[in-house]
């Protein structure tokens, strides 16, 4: 796996990508009609993730730039490891994603019925048969890479013989394993998934939307590729593993002769650095507790991410970027948060909070008095509009924007040392008051009312601008910081013979409680997404966050990896 800088790709009909390529010259040369159809085709055995995210806004996109259609297709086929819960959490996804399926909402077990027609068609054809090896003795037979396959003494059963056994398979006369139903293709075909690949298995399961209705039920390849062909699909998009695939996949539609044949197109899945993607890998997580949930913020799933106040915007803009390619690699993660900031950049109110209370006391400014001071959401989109912010004697600023000692390269508060507090004026530090402990406690300033605006008449500099919120008016709250759930850059990697958990970041939450926020945020709703002046992207838990328990998770941090890494690589390069 290399990493690579993805090339950025626009979205307009011409190719910007190889499967555009594709579509662009089917369309001219009439193949399919001339017709686009895509699907997303997710397997409802867990929530969806930032990988399948590329898979919904490429079918999706695609679809709607080529005037075609994308369906949502569950391709449910295996009873024990799917549910309803997934099914709910995934057309969510979907849709909070910012996409519509339309009435183009199928499920594989819809077709059940149809499968098993075309399955007896195959055995009437000669093309399956009933095998009644075990597991075993079928791997046994399936030959190496390097070795071809043996056939199976029951490969040559009767058309009448296959078609009893297929039936009572469906009637539930035998147990789980007893036998299956293969396809007659090649054993010594070099391609391991041409050798008599199985079709259907036994399973005495529960499906959660079939429910005891079937006790055969269809394996993954077959269903597939007659469920794209039942629904018309033009191009069947799918990621770099099933390009071993492909030929059984034709095979399947050609053996059974659909009226149309979808053309199966492989692209390179997404892998972000820091971060495993696989669904198992996840549900492990979840059932470990190692996180607190398929949503837990730290989760690169859809649900963790907007918990965590990413936006779909951002994430169609990541996607944009890193583009579609046939090679796999491994994106930046920061590239992802790159695109978050850039997002909320544009859309989040600029507010103050101060994560680690440091009290100040302005001296001569009266007791029980108050100024409210206009202050805009946004300063450069003045469309965002303004609140009031209220000034008084007591105040509090973030504990490490104060030094009592200050290096010299800290411009900020120190003893005698003025700065302007944002949208107020200028304060000077006089004293400082500790505790037994010799912990600052507390700063006593003075204010300079000549200095309301920010600047000063008399030219006077301050070195820095510090945010801040009235003691008296600020709103208490619980901040979460999250981190990189993995220290590794490829926890997945197992190179090293470990487990993936071996890798988990000990530091990725850190619960902060009394901060204080500026009393605007009083009402502020679950899902709203918030600038901390000089802290970074936070957003109101949607779980949590109640009126009077506020709740905020850190979504980003304002410093941009991303940016400062490529600004330094157009440097030297
Ligand atoms: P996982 O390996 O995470 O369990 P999956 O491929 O089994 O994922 P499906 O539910 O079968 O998950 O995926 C639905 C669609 O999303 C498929 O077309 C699949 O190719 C695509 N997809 C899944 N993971 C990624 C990824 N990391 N990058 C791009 N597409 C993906
Ligand atoms: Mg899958």
């Amino acid at each position: 796996m290399t990493t690579e800088t993805p090339q950025p790709s626009s979205s307009e009909t011409q190719a910007t990508d190889f499967i555009r390529a594709i579509v662009v010259q089917d369309r001219q040369t009439g193949k399919h009609g001339g017709r686009v159809h895509t699907r997303f085709p997710p397997e409802p055995n867990g929530y969806l993730h930032i990988g399948h995210a590329k898979s919904i806004v490429l079918n999706f996109g695609i679809a709607a730039e080529f005037g075609g259609k994308c369906n949502l297709r569950f391709d449910d086929t295996n009873p024990t490891k799917e549910d309803v819960e997934y099914v709910d959490s995934i057309r969510e996804a979907v849709r909070w994603l910012g996409y519509d399926w339309e009435d183009r909402e199928y499920f594989a077990s819809n077709y059940f019925e149809k499968l098993y027609d075309y399955a007896e068609q195959l055995i009437r054809k000669g093309k399956a048969y009933v095998d009644s090896l075990s597991a075993e003795e079928i791997r046994q037979h399936r030959g190496t890479l390097t070795q071809p396959g043996t056939n199976s003494p029951y490969r040559d059963r009767s058309v009448d013989e296959n078609l009893d056994l297929f039936r009572r398979m469906r009637k539930g006369e035998f147990p789980d394993g007893a036998h299956v139903l293969r396809a007659k293709i090649d054993m010594a075909s070099p391609n391991m998934n041409l050798r008599d690949p199985t079709l259907y298995r036994i399973r005495h399961a529960h499906h959660h939307r079939t429910g005891d209705a079937w006790c055969i039920y269809p394996m993954y390849d077959y269903a597939h590729a007659l469920s794209d062909a039942m629904e018309a699909i033009t191009h069947s998009i799918c990621t770099l593993e099933f390009e071993n695939h492909r030929p059984l996949y034709d095979w399947v539609l050609d053996a059974v002769q659909t009226p149309n044949h979808p053309q199966q197109i492989e692209f390179a899945r997404l892998n972000l650095t820091y971060t495993v993607m696989s669904k198992r890998k996840l549900l492990q997580l979840v059932q470990e507790k190692v996180v607190t949930g398929w949503d837990d913020p730290r989760m690169p799933t859809l649900v963790g991410l907007r918990r965590r106040g990413y936006t779909p915007e951002a994430i169609r803009l990541f996607c944009d970027k890193i583009g579609v390619a046939k090679r796999d690699s491994l994106v930046d993660v920061a590239l992802l948060e790159h695109c978050v900031r850039e997002d909320l950049n544009k859309r989040a109110p600029r507010v103050m909070a101060v994560l680690h209370p440091l009290k100040v006391v302005i001296e001569n400014f009266p007791e029980g008095q108050m100024r409210e001071l206009d202050a805009p959401y946004n300063p450069e989109d003045p469309a965002a509009g303004s609140r009031k912010v209220p000034f008084t004697r007591e105040l509090y600023i973030e504990r490490e924007d104060f030094m009592e000692e200050p290096p010299k390269k800290f411009f900020r508060l120190a003893p005698g040392r003025e700065v302007r507090l944002r949208y107020g004026c200028f304060v000077k530090c006089v004293g400082v008051v500790k505790d037994d402990a010799g912990q600052v406690v507390e700063l006593r300033c003075t204010y300079d009312p000549q200095t309301w605006g920010g600047s000063s008449p008399d030219g006077r500099k301050v070195k820095t601008t510090l945010h801040w919120v009235s003691a008296e008016h600020a709103l208490d709250a619980e901040v979460r910081l999250y981190d990189r759930l993995f220290v590794r850059e490829d926890p997945e990697d197992e190179a090293g013979g470990g487990d993936f958990k071996a890798h988990i970041n000990p530091h990725s939450l850190e619960v902060l409680r009394g901060c204080r926020l500026e009393p605007s945020l009083r009402a502020a709703k679950p899902g709203e997404r918030y600038q901390f002046e000089r802290l970074g992207y936070f957003c109101a838990d949607l779980a949590d966050c109640r009126p009077g328990a506020l709740v905020f998770n850190r979504t980003v941090e304002l410093r941009d990896a991303w940016a400062k890494s490529q600004r330094s690589a157009d440097s030297q390069g």
